[in-house]
Formats: structure tokens, C-alpha cells, sequence
């Protein structure tokens, strides 16, 4: 799981203000390529393996704009990918339809997942950015019973 959250290239940036231009301040003609080397079947290689150029936005971090993140349980967590398919910011990690966690580097904490996760308890919750995830999960709320 590590090796699939940590890799070399990704959000090795911090994405700043001071980065961006307004629409009338971009160059014509100018061709940011996203990979370093040409790719074929691009969709068939795991994002971690591949050649993301600087100007890709997997090589740079937004995790400085949330204040909020998704803690994510696996003891309850059913694989069932409703998170992965409508995370908007693709930061939802999922192997052979395991669920692994957060891409942490990229999740801007929309709380998304969160809404869409059928398990009781979700298996995702919100908490403060600051909160450490351990002690976010011994705080999981327990099974809600039904009401007659
Ligand atoms: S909080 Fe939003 S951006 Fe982060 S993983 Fe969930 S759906 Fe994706
Ligand atoms: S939506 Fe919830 S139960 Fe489904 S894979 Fe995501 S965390 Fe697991």
C-alpha cells in the first residue's frame, strides 16, 4: 500500500497562487505536454508508473487547501468503489477493486466520498485536517440499529 500512496513524482510541488496566470496571460501556442516521453495506452499504465512531465497536476500537491480530509476505515469498508467513481478529483486510490485509501496529495476534502459511502458506519468520515488519522479512527461512531 505504500509503495502504491508514496511515489517519486507525485506531488512533489507545492501548487501556489504565485503559479498561476489568468486567461488572457497565457501564451499562444504554447504546448505543455504531460508526459516526459511519448505514452501509448496511457489508461492501461498505473498512474504511479507514468512518465507525468512537471506540468502535470499529479506532480504537484494541493493538500495545503484543505481543511478538512476524509479519514478512511478499512474494518468497514466493502470495496464496493462508489467513492472511487464519483471522487471529482480522481484521489481515491483502488487496486483490483480494493479500495486502498486517500491520495492525500491531491483530495481537496469535498466531503464527496464521504456522502456516497453505503456502509453503516461509512467507512470514510471527515475529519479536521490536523486530526491524526489513528485517533480518528478509534473515534468511528459504532453501528447505527435501525428504528422501528
Ligand atoms: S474529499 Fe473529495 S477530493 Fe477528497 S477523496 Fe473525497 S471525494 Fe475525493
Ligand atoms: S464507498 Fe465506502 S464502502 Fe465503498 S469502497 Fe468507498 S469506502 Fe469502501
Amino acid at each position: 500500500m505504500k509503495g502504491v500512496l508514496a511515489t517519486e513524482k507525485r506531488g512533489i510541488r507545492e501548487l501556489g497562487a504565485e503559479e498561476m496566470v489568468g486567461w488572457d496571460e497565457v501564451t499562444q501556442g504554447v504546448v505543455l505536454h504531460s508526459f516526459d516521453t511519448e505514452v501509448e495506452n496511457v489508461a492501461h499504465i498505473r498512474p504511479e508508473e507514468r512518465p507525468y512531465s512537471d506540468f502535470n497536476s499529479y506532480t504537484a500537491t494541493v493538500a495545503s487547501w484543505r481543511v478538512i480530509k476524509p479519514v478512511y476505515n478499512r474494518d468497514v469498508c466493502i470495496d464496493c468503489q462508489n467513492c472511487w467513481v464519483w471522487c471529482p478529483d480522481t484521489s481515491i486510490i483502488s487496486r483490483d477493486k480494493q479500495m486502498l485509501g486517500i491520495d492525500y496529495d491531491h483530495c481537496k476534502g469535498c466531503g464527496v466520498c464521504v456522502e456516497v459511502c453505503p456502509t453503516n458506519p461509512k467507512s470514510l468520515l471527515m475529519f479536521a485536517e490536523a486530526e491524526d488519522n489513528e485517533e480518528a479512527l478509534a473515534k468511528w461512531p459504532e453501528k447505527k440499529k435501525k428504528e422501528k
